[in-house]
């Protein structure tokens, strides 16, 4: 019933974490209990982590960059999808809480990479943004001393944003993504082609990569409809010079379509899952130079 909803989580997933029978709807208590366990998980130091996934380079095979994607190690409860809990830290209100602490947790892990010459410089260190976050006046400065704190240099900080993040708030959303790109950090439009005003975003924000959805890849080498679409994203993002990630590649033969149509950078399981950064198979990731 309902109420084990929260419990009953017998499967592990793909990514390691406790696949939720969806049948089942979390009741309110249980979303309130969440709500104060997550609360507290904001407090305490080993919760919530950062997972981090590799994008490649398609024509080197370099590793260009990783997203940072929160997971909850709950105590009691297992391994937390974000899925499971972003939506009610949105409702809450905890959501830019969770936001700034991965932000925080993220930019550690990557001066520890930089201190250990783990990672170039010149990488890119993705970390996903929510609407939230727009209305909070203290962001920019709070991210300037990130940055400071750190010694980062900002540019390899991008802030992935998604469509629907910028319907509700499209002037202040300018007006802070103007201020985080003075600082030097970049901005991602993610899920590209998902929301229902894409190119209107594309005209209004300056955006610096767009992030290709993986519905759009999942059929790109099986379906002419995705091929097309990837394709006019491709030539739009040249055409706009923004870079271009393609995500979720799970197969050798997207991988080759991929290529074979000029998409700059790939990430998905093909090359690897998110992983805590000391579960990271750095050899392996060396293996996709050509
Ligand atoms: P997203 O930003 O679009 O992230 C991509 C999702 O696809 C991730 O799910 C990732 O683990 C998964 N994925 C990666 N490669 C593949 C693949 O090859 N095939 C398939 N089918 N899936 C793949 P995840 O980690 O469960 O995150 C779900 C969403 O939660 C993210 O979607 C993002 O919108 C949100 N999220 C994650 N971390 C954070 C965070 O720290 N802050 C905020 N605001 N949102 C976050
Ligand atoms: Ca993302
Ligand atoms: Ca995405
Ligand atoms: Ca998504």
């Amino acid at each position: 019933d309902a109420d084990h909803a929260m419990y009953c989580t017998k499967q592990q997933g793909r990514q390691g974490y406790t696949v939720f029978n969806h049948q089942l709807r979390i009741n309110q208590a249980d979303q309130l209990a969440l709500e104060s366990e997550l609360r507290r998980a904001l407090e305490v130091d080993d919760q919530l982590q950062p997972y981090f996934q590799p994008f490649i380079d398609a024509n080197s095979g370099e590793l260009v960059g990783f997203e940072s994607l929160v997971r909850w190690q709950h105590p009691l409860r297992g391994l937390i999808s974000p899925a499971l809990f972003l939506p009610m830290a949105e409702e809450s209100g905890l959501i830019t809480r969770v936001d700034r602490y991965m932000i925080n947790a993220a930019c550690r892990q990557l001066r520890r990479w930089l201190d250990e010459a783990r990672v170039s410089p010149d990488i890119a260190l993705h970390i996903n943004l929510s609407s939230a976050n727009f209305h909070d006046p203290e962001l920019v400065a709070w991210m300037r001393d990130i940055i400071d704190s750190y010694q980062l240099p900002a540019a390899i900080l991008h802030l992935e944003i998604t469509e629907s993040a910028l319907i509700d708030v499209p002037d202040i959303a300018a007006t802070v993504m103007h201020a985080l790109h003075d600082l030097g950090v970049k901005l991602a439009l993610d899920d590209f082609g998902t929301g229902y005003s894409a190119l209107s975003y594309l005209h209004r924000y300056r955006f610096d990569v767009l992030k290709i959805d993986q519905s759009f890849v999942f059929d790109v080498d099986r379906k002419e409809e995705a091929f097309a679409i990837v394709r006019a994203i491709l030539a739009l993002a040249q055409a706009l010079g923004l870079d271009v990630v393609a995500e979720g590649v799970e197969t050798a033969a997207q991988l080759a379509r991929l290529q074979e149509m000029g998409c700059g950078k790939l990430q998905g399981y093909y090359f690897a899952a998110p992983a805590p950064a000391d579960a990271i198979d750095w050899e392996r990731l060396a293996r996709f130079v050509q």
